[in-house]
């Protein structure tokens, strides 16, 4: 059966440089395969000081701006986009609380991290921010659109 346009909802997630460190790939991108996610596009990048400003740019002036991105663009980052009804509140939710400590246990953040500043994982917060980063990070035809056989039995 067709995908409703609400099932292709999209969200950029990423594995930020400790979780790549820490050998949490497979860990992390299982959770989301094993929910029903189907993974669209994915890629290592070790971004720049610069992409990785970009990429924060509504965080620009906090206190924790420098060093954030500092962190960002220390090392190789899993660069992914995840397609499926929900993905970009409930990938949220897959995720947990941005401070680990209080993410809920079940979550990525819960189960894996623990200070705020090495939580791991990110995930666009709406659509909008999922739109912008998708284009930020991926070009057009980096994107796969491919049906799975398990699309009839997750909707
Ligand atoms: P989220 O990643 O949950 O969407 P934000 O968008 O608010 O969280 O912040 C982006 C990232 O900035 C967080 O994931 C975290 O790594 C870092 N960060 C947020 N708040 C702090 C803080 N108070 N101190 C240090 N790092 C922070
Ligand atoms: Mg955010």
């Amino acid at each position: 059966q067709e995908l409703s346009a609400a099932e292709l909802e999209r969200s950029f997630i990423a594995i930020k440089p400790d979780g790549v460190q820490r050998g949490l790939i497979a860990e992390i991108i299982a959770r989301f395969e094993r929910k029903g996610y189907k993974l669209v596009a994915i890629k290592l990048v070790h971004p720049t000081k610069d992409f990785a400003e970009k990429h924060y740019d509504d965080l620009k002036g906090r206190p924790f701006f420098n060093g954030l991105t500092d962190f960002l663009s220390s090392g190789p980052v899993v660069a992914m986009v995840w397609e499926g009804q929900g993905v970009i509140k409930y990938g949220r939710k897959l995720i947990g609380a941005t401070a680990p400590l209080a993410s809920e246990p079940g979550t990525i953040r819960g189960d894996l991290a623990i200070a705020v500043g090495r939580n791991i994982i990110h995930g666009s917060d709406g659509p909008e921010t999922a739109k912008d980063e998708i284009a930020l990070w991926f070009k057009p035809e980096e994107l796969l659109s491919y049906k799975k056989e398990t699309d009839k039995w997750l909707y």
